[in-house]
């Protein structure tokens, strides 16, 4: 199969296309032919290296996959020759406690395709059948590409870990990020008022488009006193944040008394300091969210199917220009999800 593959860490220039042997679906496995694969941030990370990631050369990068089922092993039941699927972006030992209680993103074998495993920069994938999605229609491919990572990511943190309610307001940084883009459409759905702050004041304008309430463009405005303004000087609920360091002092001094910052990301540097009489005094609740269980996509994409959710798609590139689309993420210039086109079929 074609593939674009990674032979060892480093800059876009080490992502490689080249035919690698196709993967044989264990017994308990599916092999999907993947027509687009969405990226996300943690593509870069792995291609640049993380510390305790150890990868097996070649790795295939790629989270957020949709395509058609090609085969499976002689354990798996319930699908269909040519099925349109969308995968879990996670698969974890669905025997450990944390597994069987639903919260398998506890598992201490939880991975992500693409990051602990091969993913789908690449023609077929092979997954367990528990990581078979049912597609969600009308959509294309490319656009259900876009849901998986960013929404249940969005989801856990907004949901379950921030507790966002109706009535509730809340801060999102970034307003090109996926995961921005998914938290804001949850935030709505869940009946909160929602405040977006970008350097980009066209950024500003599209996340307004998709439901954000009040916008803030942080290169004009201190981002803490203008949700102050906006809040009649409470303060928000809830801060939603993926950005970190750049923002963490305006993060802190936006909550409201008893307020809840989640934190799922820190694309802008993962180093802050923290004065805990802020956190006592003003009862303040940091919690830390990543990914988000597997069953929580079986809660986003009746949304998704019901127009509610809605994937943003930035542009699409072809596999083969896999660099290039990692160039444009890299530089913040996306609004939503880039996706790869690995076949247009
Ligand atoms: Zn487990």
């Amino acid at each position: 199969m074609k593939a674009c593959v990674l032979d060892e860490h480093g800059g876009i220039e080490k992502l490689q296309i080249r035919d690698v042997p196709d993967p044989e679906p264990g017994p308990a496995q599916v092999l999907v032919r993947v027509r687009a694969v969405a990226l996300n941030h943690l593509d870069i990370w792995v291609r640049e290296g993380l510390p305790h990631l150890r990868l097996t050369y070649p790795h295939i990068l790629g989270s957020d996959i949709a395509g058609v089922v090609e085969g499976w092993g002689p354990g798996v039941t319930g699908l269909e020759q040519g099925q349109k699927v969308l995968l879990q972006p996670a698969v974890s030992c669905e025997q450990c406690p944390a597994c069987l209680s639903g919260r398998d993103n506890l598992c201490r074998r939880y991975a992500i395709l693409g990051e602990n495993t091969r993913g789908g920069y690449a023609e077929l994938i092979a997954v367990p059948r528990s990581s078979i999605l049912p597609f969600p229609e009308p959509l294309s491919f490319e656009q259900a590409a876009c849901i998986p990572l960013t929404f249940q990511t969005a989801w856990q943190m907004a949901v379950r870990r921030a507790g966002v309610k109706a009535g509730q307001t809340v801060l999102i940084h970034g307003a090109g990020s996926g995961v921005t883009v998914a938290a804001v459409q949850i935030c709505k759905v869940l009946g909160a008022t929602v405040i977006v702050s970008s350097t980009s004041s066209d950024k500003l304008a599209r996340i307004e488009e998709i439901g954000a309430d009040h916008t803030i463009l942080s290169t004009e405005q201190k981002i803490s006193s203008e949700v102050k303004t906006l809040t009649g000087g409470r303060g928000v609920d809830v801060v939603l944040d993926h950005v970190g360091e750049p923002l963490w002092a305006e993060s802190l001094g936006s909550l409201a008394w008893g307020g809840t910052i989640a934190t799922c990301g820190a694309t802008g540097g993962p180093e802050v300091s923290l004065d805990l009489r802020q956190v006592f005094f003003k009862q303040i609740s940091l919690c830390g969210s990543t990914m988000g269980r597997r069953g929580d996509l079986l809660e986003v994409l009746p949304l998704v199917e019901a127009g509610r959710l809605k994937p943003v798609m930035d542009r699409t590139y072809p596999l083969e220009q896999a660099a290039e689309a990692h160039a444009r993420l890299e530089a913040g210039e996306q609004f939503g999800k880039i996706v790869l086109v690995v076949d247009s079929r």
